[in-house]
């Protein structure tokens, strides 16, 4: 296998919103409709309008990746209410402040910025994997998306397999009781349906790694004179 450094560039930011904008307003019915069976429905409508309300609120100098999420995650949790709010607000403001000051991200980059956006979610709902949570998504993405480089994958291949876990791990709400949230309140009877975090998060990593991956900018690794290792 010829090594191969993939970049994200650092102007990749505003299709990469434009992706998460697009998905979430697309599935906003879809995640209200699952939303309505265990909580109060209103998780649809709160996505769209803080991901739409983000597009808006985009300036012309946050181009990178770690740009938008920043305007993302200031949106999210300073205009939208609910638990989501807090939960995607601080995932995705951490994820943009474990990018560091350089503008374009490495798989490596990449793989830091997940970590600190899962131990957000963790330190601010204080939920464990198996309580039927958006975290039933995102600890298996984290965890595939690691497996996946440390065997040797590249950037795309770590980001399909990150978005292939967490939608294996969203359906796996499915057959949970929900320990936390509103939902909680059901017991029993919040078993059968899926979780409306757990959804979203399954589509937005999806369309975080179908963008990324179409703007990767790839070259071949030429070890320079006297490097005895590339990495
Ligand atoms: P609300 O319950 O306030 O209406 P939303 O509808 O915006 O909030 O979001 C509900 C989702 O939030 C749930 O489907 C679940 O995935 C997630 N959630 C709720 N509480 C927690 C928590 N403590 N930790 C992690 N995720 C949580
Ligand atoms: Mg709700």
């Amino acid at each position: 296998m010829a090594a191969e450094l993939a970049t994200l560039g650092a102007r990749a930011g505003r299709p990469v919103l434009d992706a998460l904008i697009g998905t979430i307003h697309e599935h906003a019915a879809h995640l209200g409709a699952l939303d309505g069976a265990t909580g109060d429905g209103d998780h649809g409508v709160n996505m769209n309008k803080g991901f739409t309300r983000a597009g808006q609120l985009l300036g012309p100098s946050d181009e990178s990746l770690a740009g938008i999420l920043l305007v993302l995650g200031q949106t999210l949790l300073t205009e939208v209410g609910g638990a989501m709010g807090p939960l995607y607000g601080s995932f995705f403001l951490d994820m943009a402040a474990a990018a560091g000051t350089e503008p374009t991200v490495t798989a490596d980059t990449f793989g830091q910025m997940l970590t600190a956006g899962v131990a957000a979610v963790i330190d601010i709902g204080e939920a464990n994997v198996g309580d039927k949570t958006l975290l039933d998504a995102l600890v298996p993405a984290e965890s595939a998306y690691r497996a996946a480089k440390e065997a040797g994958g590249s950037f795309a291949e770590a980001l399909a397999a990150m978005a292939d876990a967490a939608e294996t791990g969203a359906e796996s709400t499915r057959d949970m009781v929900a320990l936390v949230g509103r939902a909680s309140r059901l017991g029993e009877r919040s078993r059968g349906h899926l979780d409306a975090g757990a959804a979203s998060c399954a589509l937005i990593l999806r369309a975080l790694a179908s963008s990324v991956t179409s703007q990767l900018d790839v070259s071949p690794v030429t070890p320079a004179a006297g490097t005895e290792r590339a990495k």
